[in-house]
């Protein structure tokens, strides 16, 4: 088996890293540095594109052909991005599916084929610099991320000729990398990690070495460039006003312009003033400017405010104060500013801080009583690719006396109405767990419930793998009052225990499963791949079923509705009624006896115009349930809305 590398795939940078002999280190790439920019540059339609640093450096020449940060496009939909998202340098359009595309030199290329390029430069640079070829992977991605996020970096991966073993949260790749997971006592971490295009803090509990996410927040659109447009703003009025060009007439200059940003702004957290050189910004005329890092914090103080929002609901949701926290751990190149280093310690009460004694450095700790440690011991662009390594390297049989639980291979759940998959375990869970929902009945009087409990990524129950059956009885009731609590316990061996309880009696059944570990590796892989492969139906498998739920409860609601009402009802009314219901029942008539899928588009614009035209008809209803709870003379009926 190959060795497994850890991929930190960042908005503006990206990272190697490997374990060697127990020791995680960032791997050069092949231009010698350690921070690879996830850029790429495509010099002609069919040429090989160029990646990295030598991509970076066209960005400023040729930025309609370099494309950066495109992380922010990876599993979106063009329709959900807010139109400062698509301001970029380079063309991007809505692709034939609904997601962005770039377009360079008249081909279109997903962020996906984009984000390979990055990988694919990645893997080949650690081949050179170990001698072996690398196959497989642990790419780490922000807390946030939703499923077609991950599963289009999975997919970036497979394109790089990686097969990604798993994919991480980069806050809990951070504190691995911090070696937070030694810590033996009971600890509360806050995440604090600010890259170059996201942000997101995230409350980790550590219990006896397991890590768990108890709350993250942040915004896939804050993040270093968003200072680094801030300062080009600035610099662009200053050329206004001093004579130069309109920066923004033109993209070679706007990039120019936005290059010596960051660069200031990387600067200044060092130093506390820079000047600014951009010459010859026109054939006449050259400019410069002396940046001091009081004037950098000004500008750009209110941008690292608006993460604050993120870290108060993280803790509130977390239900913590700051002075619960142990540590705040620092992540992303742009917590390296020194403005950030103090914001934090004041929100959260890390330091006694002084603003004469001047920053919090790199490798230094400042804790006061009360408070929790600003930790930044570690090199805070490389703490999630390490920590991607560390991952990596337990999952390869390393590290066995890390104090790391197992975690489920794959998702656990249980079948619901309709025939949906409903997680209550998800894959990668860390062991031991116990989780639990609660479900009730779809149908008036149901006696008893089936728990079938299911592992597996696909949607469908059908397409999972059935772990057992069991039933619970209960006394019956209409449809949605019985109450049936459903909890999964596995293990630190990975023995599941199902419960299911009925709430009001207090009725119980408990059954032992099985394993839910030890599954067969390749099958995991199988899964998964076929999770991956089969997301696009099974979305719409599961959207065709949800739908297809509501229609079988509305419908015979209407129903019922209108045959209370019949003789009432305003003749006009009735047809309108009467034309939804049918509308709702040809949607429903799309089915595939195959697929098992129909027109959900159709089907979901059906239901949303009965639950409009049954508006007066539900009011009406419970006018008249009203009016007999104060024995008042039944309301008058419903007639249709202007
Ligand atoms: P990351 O996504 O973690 O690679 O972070 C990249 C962001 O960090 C970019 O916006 C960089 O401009 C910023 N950055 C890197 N080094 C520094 C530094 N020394 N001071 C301020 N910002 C930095």
């Amino acid at each position: 088996m190959s060795r497994i590398i850890g991929i930190d795939l960042g908005t503006t940078n990206s990272l190697a890293a490997v374990v060697d002999s127990g020791i995680p280190y960032v791997v050069a790439d092949a231009e010698g540095q350690r921070l690879t920019p996830s850029v790429v540059h495509f010099p002609s339609r069919d040429g090989e594109p160029l990646v990295g640093r030598v991509a970076a450096r066209s960005r400023a020449v040729k930025p309609r052909h370099t494309v950066y940060s495109v992380k922010r496009f990876m599993g979106r939909r063009a329709s959900d991005l807010a139109s400062e998202e698509l301001q970029v340098n380079y063309p991007v359009q809505p692709s034939s599916t609904g997601g962005v595309a770039v377009e360079m030199h008249g081909r279109l290329w997903s962020p996906e084929e984009i984000s390979a390029q990055v990988l694919r430069k990645l893997k080949h640079d650690v081949e050179v610099a170990i001698g072996e070829p690398i196959t497989r992977a642990v790419i780490t991605v922000p807390a946030y991320f939703n499923d077609s996020q991950r599963n289009a970096t999975v997919k970036a991966g497979e394109l790089a000729g990686l097969v990604v073993e798993r994919i991480v949260n980069e806050p809990t790749a951070a504190a691995l990398a911090y070696g937070l997971d030694k810590l033996a006592e009971h600890s509360l971490i806050a995440v604090y990690d600010l890259g170059g295009g996201t942000f997101d803090l995230s409350i980790l509990e550590l219990n006896n070495g397991v890590f768990q996410v108890l709350a993250t927040h942040g915004n896939t659109r804050l993040g270093g460039d968003d200072l680094d447009r801030r300062i080009a703003e600035y610099l662009a009025e200053k050329i206004k006003e001093g004579g130069g060009p309109d920066v923004a007439s033109s993209d070679v200059l706007s990039a120019r312009v936005r290059e010596a940003a960051e660069q200031a702004k990387i600067k200044l957290s060092t130093e506390t003033g820079v000047e600014i050189q951009l010459p010859f910004l026109t054939e006449a005329w050259s400019f410069s400017l002396k940046l001091s890092r009081q004037k950098l914090e000004e500008l750009t103080g209110p941008i690292i405010d608006r993460t604050r929002a993120h870290c108060v609901r993280s803790l509130a949701d977390a239900r913590l104060k700051a002075e619960d926290l142990n540590q705040v751990i620092l992540v992303g190149g742009q917590t390296r500013m020194p403005l950030v280093r103090r914001k934090l310690a004041e929100w959260f009460g890390c330091a006694e801080f002084e603003e004469a004694r001047g920053d919090l450095r790199l490798g230094e700790t400042y804790h006061k009583a009360a408070g929790p440690v600003l930790n930044t011991s570690q090199n805070p662009d490389e703490a999630v690719a390490l920590g991607a390594a560390i991952q990596a390297e337990i999952l390869s049989g390393g590290f066995k006396n890390v104090l790391l639980l197992d975690v489920t291979p794959l998702s656990l759940g249980i079948e619901t109405f309709g025939g949906l998959m409903n997680v209550i375990v998800p894959r990668n869970s860390t062991l031991p767990i116990k989780a639990g929902e609660m479900f009730t009945t779809a149908v008036d009087n149901q006696r008893n419930m089936l728990i079938h409990v299911l592992q597996g990524e696909r949607e469908r129950a059908a397409d999972n793998w059935s772990l057992g059956r069991f039933e619970l009885e209960f006394e019956p009731a209409p449809k949605g009052v019985p109450r049936v609590g459903v909890q999964f316990e596995i293990d630190a061996n990975g023995i599941l225990h199902v419960l299911a309880r009925d709430i009001k009696t207090g009725h119980q059944t408990v059954v032992q499963i099985k394993s839910a570990v030890d599954v067969d590796d390749a099958a995991v892989q199988k899964m998964v791949e076929e999770s991956v492969e089969h997301a696009f139906d099974d979305l719409k498998a599961r959207q065709w079923i949800e739908a297809k739920v509501k229609a079988a409860t509305d419908l015979p609601a209407t129903r019922k509705a209108m045959s209370q009402f019949m003789a009432e009802l305003d003749p006009e009314y009735k047809k309108q009624l009467e034309e939804s219901l049918a509308g709702v029942e040809e949607a429903l008539s799309t089915e595939d006896s195959k697929t098992r899928a129909g027109d959900v588009t159709r089907l979901k614009a059906a239901l949303a115009q009965l639950d409009q035209v049954t508006v007066p008809l539900a009011e009406a209803q419970l006018d008249r349930l009203l009016g007999e709870m104060a024995n008042q003379p039944p309301a008058s009926p419903p007639s249709p809305s202007a």
